[in-house]
């Protein structure tokens, strides 16, 4: 098979991390016989340089017409004093908005051999986990009816948040099918208890789940979930729930992993094309220096094998050669811990992975 993605490398460690998915990509397409195609096109600061603008018309064309996106990371400070819509960050916003992606997913996963890096207590993590948090990305309170008005005590500023059942129901949807190809738990998380719109939500969630009887599902309040992912994130499966519960969860169960520059995402919509991308940024940092980790584009890569192209024995493959190469004591310097190896350069690891594929 054939498979068109639209590369945009970005800022800051954006093209190292990028060209390295894309070894690994053509590692796996040349084990299993895929051809991947890859067509770089700009985006944040590096498109601004160039063109002016963060978001080009032309990547915009571009990303519409391959079979997926593959995103490196925007931003640094040399764009830092741009005016707020100039600015590289908004771009991110500008490609979610033109590809209709309304679901982020995360996943927050604990790897064996990085157990030290977690802030949690061993006895909790010795269990480990594996979480998919599944956040509703284009509605809610971020995107509703916002201002300033005179109140009670004076001017004051009011956000709302309005859901409709659809916006609900599609992710939803992909949540119960993400949970289908996983362990068939959700959790659906909302504030019920005091919010109107969580109370239209977890009534569409039930209905949904009369759907998908093989998914185990349950609510819970994002309160109480909050304390849950610190106390037994292993009770988790996948997790989903509006645009600014998400948000805040989604930092949180990727810091209990302790290790960022391993964490991959997805944004999903309708069709099959989606974005992918590690939830770290541009590092500006360490760019151009060899340190970067490139394993969360690399596990990004895998999710789009996996929730863009059908690919699940592709996708388990890469994610199984970082396992084994971090069992072996494998590390960048991010993620060196106590680990008696030398920290390897951005290429380097991505070498130790390929030879696994
Ligand atoms: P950051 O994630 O870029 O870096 C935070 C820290 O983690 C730094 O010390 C960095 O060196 C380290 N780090 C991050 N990724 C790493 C990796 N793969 N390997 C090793 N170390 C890694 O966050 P920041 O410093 O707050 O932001 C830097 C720039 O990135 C800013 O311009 C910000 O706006 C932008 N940003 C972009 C995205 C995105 O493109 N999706 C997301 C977050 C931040």
């Amino acid at each position: 098979m054939e498979y068109r993605i639209a590369l945009l490398k970005g800022d800051g460690i954006g093209p190292e991390i990028v060209d390295s998915a894309v070894r690994i990509l053509e590692k796996t397409g040349a084990r299993y016989g895929h051809r991947f195609i890859f067509t770089p096109y700009m985006i944040g600061g590096a498109a601004i340089d160039e063109t002016g603008e963060p978001l080009p018309e032309e990547t915009v064309k571009g990303c519409l017409a391959s079979d997926s996106v593959l995103l490196g990371a925007v931003g640094g400070p040399k764009w830092d004093d741009m005016p707020g819509d100039r600015r590289p960050e908004k771009a991110l916003l500008g490609i979610r908005y033109a590809l209709g992606l309304y679901a982020n997913l995360r996943p927050a996963k604990m790897f064996p051999a990085l157990k030290g890096a977690s802030p949690l207590r061993e006895d909790i993590i010795s269990a480990g986990f594996d979480i998919m948090i599944v956040r509703e990305l284009t509605g809610g309170i971020y995107f509703g009816d916002r201002g300033y008005r005179q109140g009670k005590f004076g001017e004051e500023a009011y956000d709302t948040e309005a859901y409709s059942v659809r916006e609900i129901e599609r992710i939803g949807r992909a949540a119960f099918d993400i949970a289908m190809k996983r362990d068939r738990r959700v959790t659906s998380i909302d504030k019920a208890n005091v919010l109107e719109t969580s109370r239209l939500w977890r009534k569409t969630m039930h209905s949904l789940a009369g759907e998908y009887p093989e998914v185990t599902y349950s609510d819970m309040l994002v309160d109480n979930t909050a304390m849950q992912l610190v106390r037994n994130p292993k009770q988790f499966d996948v997790i989903v729930t509006s645009n600014m519960f998400g948000d805040i969860l989604s930092d949180e169960a990727s810091q209990i992993t302790g290790s960022i520059g391993m964490l991959a995402s997805a944004s999903l919509g309708d069709s099959t094309l989606g974005m992918y991308e590690p939830i770290h940024g541009s590092a500006p940092d360490i760019a151009g220096t060899g340190k970067a980790n490139p394993i969360a584009t690399i596990l990004s890569a895998a999710m789009m094998l996996r929730y863009s192209f059908g690919l699940s024995e592709e996708a388990d493959r890469i994610e199984n050669a970082v396992d084994s190469v971090l069992n072996e004591g494998a590390r960048t310097a991010d993620i060196l811990g106590s680990a008696s190896e030398k920290p390897l350069s951005c290429a380097e690891m991505t070498e130790r992975i390929a030879d696994k594929i």
